[in-house]
This record gives C-alpha cells, sequence and structure tokens, in this order.
C-alpha cells in the first residue's frame, strides 16, 4: 500500500513544519525559533487534548457544554469548495461542517485504497479541529497570541511584531490526533487527498516530504552555530 509510506513519513514535526511554512511571515521566524514554534504549539495542542479528555467524553459534549451548535451545510459551492470543511464561526457560536467536502474527501482516499478514512472519520478529524479553535476561543486563547510574535520589519529603531497565526493549527491537529487517538497526523489528510483525487503525484509528495525535512534539519543546524 504507498499510501502507507506518505502517512508513516507525516509525524507530528514534519507537519508542524509544513504548517509553519504555510504561513505568511514564515520566512521572518529566525531559523534557532522554529523549533520553539513547533514544540511550543504541540504542546499547547496535547495539554488541551488531556485536558478535554479528563472532562469529556465526546466532541459533541464539548461544544454542548460551550454552547455551540454542529451545522452540516449541504450545499454545493464549486470546484474551489474543498478548501471549505469545517470553520468555527465564533459569532454565530456554530461550527459549520461542510458535507460535500467530506464526500470529496472520502472518494479521493477510496481512490487510493484507504478504507479507514471513510465519512464518519472525516468528520470526526475536521470537527476535532474546530473545537479546539472554540476552546481557544472561549477558554485558552490563541495558540498564536500565547506564543512568541516575530519582528517583521526593522528601520532604524522601528519594529513591526506579528504572531505565527499557523500555530493555532499545528494546535488543532495535535488535538484532534490525541483527542480522536489517531495513529496518524490529521494534516496528511490534506496531502492524501491532493493525490487521491489527482492534483498531484506521489513523486511531487514525496519531493515535498523531503524538502520539509531539509527544512527542519536546516534550522536544527544553525542551533549550534548560533
Ligand atoms: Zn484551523
Amino acid at each position: 500500500m504507498p499510501y502507507k509510506m506518505i502517512i508513516e513519513r507525516a509525524n507530528d514535526r514534519l507537519m508542524a513544519m509544513a504548517e509553519l511554512m504555510e504561513d505568511n511571515y514564515f520566512k521572518k521566524i529566525p531559523n534557532n525559533r522554529i523549533d520553539y514554534f513547533i514544540d511550543e504549539s504541540i504542546k499547547i495542542g496535547l495539554e488541551t487534548a488531556q485536558n478535554s479528555m479528563e472532562r469529556y467524553s465526546s466532541l459533541e459534549e464539548i461544544c454542548e457544554d460551550k454552547k455551540v451548535k454542529i451545522e452540516l451545510d449541504t450545499a454545493e459551492y464549486g470546484f474551489e469548495m474543498i478548501k471549505l470543511r469545517g470553520k468555527y464561526n465564533e459569532e454565530k457560536e456554530t461550527i459549520i461542517m461542510y458535507h460535500n467536502s467530506i464526500k470529496r474527501m472520502e472518494i479521493a482516499y477510496k481512490e487510493l485504497g484507504i478504507d479507514f478514512l471513510n465519512y464518519d472519520t472525516i468528520y470526526k478529524i475536521l470537527l476535532a479541529h474546530e473545537v479546539f479553535h472554540l476552546i481557544e476561543v472561549k477558554e485558552i486563547g490563541n495558540t498564536y497570541e500565547r506564543l512568541e510574535d516575530v519582528n517583521i520589519f526593522k528601520l532604524g529603531p522601528l519594529k513591526k511584531f506579528y504572531p505565527i497565526v499557523k500555530t493555532s493549527d499545528v494546535g488543532a491537529n495535535i488535538f484532534a490526533k490525541k483527542f480522536l487517538n489517531l495513529s496518524y497526523h490529521p494534516k496528511v489528510l490534506n496531502y492524501l487527498y491532493l493525490w487521491g483525487a489527482g492534483i498531484i503525484d506521489k513523486d511531487k509528495l514525496i519531493d515535498y516530504f523531503d524538502e520539509l525535512d531539509k527544512k527542519l534539519n536546516e534550522s536544527h543546524l544553525n542551533d549550534s552555530v548560533e
């Protein structure tokens, strides 16, 4: 099963690195702070999952306790809608789950022979991700606000600091993994989808994972120098 190799390579740190690289300000993170952002976001995700598991037995129970509704949106949004998966709407106190996106993901995984990623499992993983965001808002604060800001530019005495917002997603994915006791990282679902839907091929995926590995290693190399 060729997909197994992808799942095995998608470890927590590599997927955290992938998430950080999607941040608008990734390039502004000093090399020797990359580990900090990865480790701390993972820690927040894990702690939040552990606390939640002591208090609740299901994601639905968390939502109920926090007075947040779960809504299934069954509308068609065209080709681009796969980007809409789940969304926590703070004002409406609702998590919206996108039925057709989940369906498309399920079809893509079937294409690859991955039977365990069925509709219910995908739904739960995406819901868990959003539940973390709601816990951030209602209880623990946004992960990116709890972590250091990075300096975006320096012009003489002028400095501007911004948070690394993608750290919230690093936390959300670890939360989902721990709370649902998954043996694989939730972010790998994105890559398997792209592969199963024929948007990228396996070689491209492996190249990308190689690149992530290299970036992680480089960030460690610099530790001893700086
Ligand atoms: Zn998210």
